[in-house]
C-alpha cells in the first residue's frame, strides 16, 4: 500500500490542484496535511508581524472549507503546528509515507523552508516532489526558460499570447482514498499570537475564506451579475464590491485557481461575448503570472533596496515617525490616509488606492520601500509575496518598470478617482 502525505499550502484547493492528483495517481491513499508555520506568525525585522489578523482569519475559514471538501471526499486534513521540517517527517513516519508532494515555491524564504522540508524527508528515505500549481503557464509551457523571461512585461505578454496557451482547469477529484483522519483542529487566533479585531463594515467586500466562496465569487462577477464585461471601465474604481473582481485574496491562498477563472471568462465569452474587458482579466491575470516568474528568476534582489538595478545611490531611508503616520492614516493627505484607514481596517485597498500610497512612501516621504511592503505583508488578506514584493520594486523603481520611477500625482489622482469625494468621505468621516 503506498501511501503519500500532501502538503497543502497556497494551494488550499481540490479543483485545479496538480499536486493533490499527481499524489492521488501515483500512491494507492493519501494524507492531507497543513502546517501552521510558526515563522508566518513571527514579527519581522522591520517589527511588523509577517501574518496579521485579517488574513489569519481567511486562512483558518479556507482550511475549514478544505477540510470539509475532503471529508465529503472520504478524506480529511491534518492540520499541525511548528517547524515543516519537522511535523512533515514526524508524519511521513507515522503513516509510514514513501513520498510528500506539495507546491513548487520561488520566493526565499519559501525555498528555505521547501529546502529544510526536503532535507529532512530524505534522513528518512522519503521522497519530496513538487508542482506548480500558481500560475497560468507552467514551466514548460512557456516560450522561454524561467532565466531569460523578458524583463518587460509587454514582452512577455505578447510572446505567451502568441506561442502559448492556457491548459484546462483539472476537476477535483471525486473520491480521495485515505486512512482514518480525525476530526480538524484548528488554532485560536490567540494561539496563533493574534489579537481578535472585526472588519470594519465599510469593507468593500467581506471576504469569506475558501475555496466554495472564491468559486461562487468567480460565478458571480461573470455569470451572475456580467461585471465582467465592464471590467476594463471600472476596474480603477474605489468603493464598492464590483469595480474589480475581488478574486485576488482566493488566488493568493490558492482557494481559486487562476487556470479555473480562465476556463470560466472562455465559457463566458462564448456564451455572452467578448470585448476589451473580458480580455482585460486576462490581462491582469499576467502581470500576476509574470511577477511569478520574476520572483524565480530574481530571487532575494526582489527585497534589497535597490532591488533590480546596478547602483549604490540610496533610494529611501526608513524614518520612523514618518512610517506610523503612512501606516495609520495620519499624513495629513486625505487620499493616501483614506486609502490607509481602509488598509488597516479591513485588510484591503483597491489596485489604484496601492499604486498611490506605495508612491506616496517612496517619492513623497522619501522612506524605505520595504517597510511600506512588509506592513502590506501583516496587512492585505491578499497578500502575495510575489505580487507584493515585485509591485512594490516596480513603483519604488527598482523592479522591472521600464520606463523607471513613477511619480503620482496624489492630488490628479484623487480629482480624476474620486472626483465627487466618495471614498474619501467613506473612510475619514
Ligand atoms: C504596491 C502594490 C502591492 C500589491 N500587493 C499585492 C498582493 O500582495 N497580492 C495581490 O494579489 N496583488 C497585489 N497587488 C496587485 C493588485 O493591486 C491586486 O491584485 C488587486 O488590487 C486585487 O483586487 P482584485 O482581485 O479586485 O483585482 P482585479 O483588478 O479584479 O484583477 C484580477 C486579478 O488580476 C491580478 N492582478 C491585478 N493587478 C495585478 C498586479 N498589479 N500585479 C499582480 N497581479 C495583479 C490579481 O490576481 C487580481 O485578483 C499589489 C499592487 C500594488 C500596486
Amino acid at each position: 500500500m503506498k501511501t503519500a502525505l500532501v502538503w497543502f499550502k497556497n494551494d488550499l484547493r481540490l479543483h485545479d490542484n496538480e499536486t493533490l492528483l499527481r499524489a492521488m495517481q501515483e500512491n494507492d491513499r493519501i494524507v492531507p496535511v497543513y502546517c501552521f508555520d510558526d515563522d508566518h506568525f513571527k514579527t519581522t525585522k522591520l517589527g511588523l508581524q509577517k501574518t496579521g489578523v485579517f488574513r489569519a482569519q481567511f486562512l483558518l475559514e479556507s482550511l475549514l472549507c478544505l477540510d470539509r471538501n475532503l471529508r465529503e471526499r472520504g478524506s480529511g486534513l491534518i492540520v499541525v503546528e511548528g517547524k515543516p521540517s519537522e511535523q512533515l517527517s514526524m508524519l511521513a513516519r507515522e503513516f509510514t509515507a514513501q513520498q510528500v508532494y506539495a507546491m513548487e515555491e520561488v520566493a526565499i524564504e519559501e525555498l528555505r523552508t521547501q529546502q529544510l522540508v526536503e532535507a529532512a524527508l530524505q534522513d528518512i528515505d522519503c521522497k519530496f516532489t513538487t508542482c506548480n500549481t500558481a500560475t497560468l503557464y507552467e514551466e514548460h509551457e512557456l516560450p522561454f526558460s524561467p532565466a531569460q523571461l523578458p524583463d518587460v512585461f509587454t514582452v512577455f505578454r505578447k510572446r505567451v499570447e502568441s506561442e502559448s496557451a492556457v491548459r484546462q482547469s483539472r476537476i477535483a477529484p471525486e473520491i480521495i482514498s485515505s486512512p482514518e483522519i480525525g476530526p480538524i483542529k484548528l488554532p485560536k487566533l490567540n494561539e496563533l499570537g493574534l489579537a481578535h479585531d472585526t472588519i470594519d463594515d465599510r469593507a468593500a467586500i467581506k471576504f469569506q475564506g475558501g475555496e466554495n466562496a472564491g468559486l461562487e465569487r468567480l460565478h458571480y462577477y461573470l455569470f451572475g451579475t456580467g461585471a465582467v464585461s465592464t471590467y476594463k471601465l471600472t476596474r480603477n474604481g474605489m468603493c464598492g464590491s464590483d469595480y474589480s473582481s475581488k478574486f485576488s485574496a482566493w488566488l493568493s491562498l490558492g482557494c481559486l485557481s487562476a487556470r479555473e477563472i480562465v476556463a470560466q471568462l472562455k465559457t463566458y465569452e462564448a456564451e455572452r461575448g467578448s470585448n476589451e474587458s473580458t480580455y482585460w482579466l486576462f490581462f491582469e491575470l499576467l502581470w500576476r503570472d509574470y511577477f511569478r516568474w520574476m520572483m524565480r528568476k530574481y530571487g532575494n534582489r526582489l527585497f534589497l533596496l535597490n532591488g533590480l538595478k546596478n547602483t549604490t545611490q540610496q533610494t529611501g531611508k526608513h524614518n520612523a515617525a514618518r512610517f506610523e503616520q503612512w501606516k495609520n492614516g495620519k499624513t495629513g493627505n486625505d487620499f493616501v490616509d483614506a486609502n490607509m484607514q481602509e488598509l488597516k481596517r479591513t485588510g484591503f485597498m483597491s489596485n489604484r488606492g496601492r499604486q498611490n500610497v506605495a508612491s506616496y512612501l517612496c517619492n513623497d516621504l522619501q522612506l524605505d520601500w520595504r517597510y511600506g511592503a512588509a506592513y502590506f505583508e501583516q496587512q492585505l488578506i491578499d497578500y502575495d509575496v510575489c505580487s507584493n514584493w515585485g509591485n512594490w520594486a516596480y513603483v519604488a523603481g527598482v523592479g522591472n518598470d521600464p520606463r523607471g520611477k513613477r511619480i503620482f500625482n496624489i492630488e490628479k489622482q484623487a480629482a480624476d478617482y474620486d472626483s465627487d469625494r466618495r471614498f474619501r468621505n467613506l473612510w475619514l468621516s
